[in-house]
């Protein structure tokens, strides 16, 4: 089989970006992280003075983004560190509401996949960018969860913040990708909602690759 696609969505701290990568590892499979793409590109704008409500398409139709050897760039620049701060993510979520962008976004992530096999994570994966995807999973995990798992990874990479101030944070992301009239953060009607909480990542990857590899079994002999 040449080309499959597997759309694993959910919010800020449900595990997808680990959970994904492995999922692309045990199958052979590549990775595309489409949150990094929005961190880039509202990075780029906000640099540029310019703010979600702006008409951007005149700058957005002069922006190369893309990946290289697993680094992502922007005009030639590696950003792939840079994007990785509390203050792009907010910057993202916040030019995310911009149609222009998401129409751009939306067109490079269809062109990225449309050959080979890949575990994109996301927002609006399986409900916009690929709503043909084989397999469509939304992870989720209750808030307290999430916020311990954020603040784990921070103290990780030596950054301090409180329970409150991550908790804080992740609400405000929460309720404007979910809230926002264009491609909302939601499951697909056809896709399976995975409760991380309480589980280990092996326990949520074991389930996904079993999954697809039986929808991989069903598309292979055509049933
Ligand atoms: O997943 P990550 O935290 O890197 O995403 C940053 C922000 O980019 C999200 O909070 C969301 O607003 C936006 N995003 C989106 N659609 C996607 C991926 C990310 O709107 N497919």
């Amino acid at each position: 089989m040449r080309h499959f696609l597997i759309a694993i969505d959910g919010p800020a701290g449900s595990g997808k970006s680990t959970v994904a990568k492995l999922v692309a590892e045990r199958l052979g499979m590549n990775y595309l992280d489409t949150g990094a793409m929005y961190r880039a590109v509202a990075l780029y704008l906000h640099s540029k003075n310019l703010s979600p409500s702006d008409d951007l398409s005149n700058e957005l139709d002069h922006i190369d983004l893309c990946y290289k050897d697993g680094e992502l760039y922007i005009n030639g620049a590696r950003v792939s560190e840079q994007i990785r701060s509390a203050q792009a993510g907010k910057l993202a979520s916040d030019f995310a509401v911009n149609p222009a962008v998401r129409s751009r976004l939306t067109q490079l992530q269809r062109d990225i996949c449309k050959d080979g096999k890949f575990v994109v994570e996301g927002r609006d994966i399986g409900t916009v960018v690929l709503p043909n995807a084989q397999v469509k999973i939304f992870l989720t995990a209750s808030f307290d969860e999430r916020v311990r798992r954020r603040l784990k990874e921070l103290q990780e990479k030596g950054i301090h913040l409180t329970f409150e101030e991550i908790a804080n944070q992740i609400r405000l992301r929460d309720e404007q990708d979910s809230k926002r009239s264009l491609a909302p953060m939601k499951p697909a009607e056809d896709a399976l909602v995975i409760d991380t909480t309480g589980k280990n990542i092996d326990q949520v990857v074991e389930e996904i690759c079993q999954i697809a590899l039986r929808r991989m079994d069903c598309e292979n002999n055509r049933c």
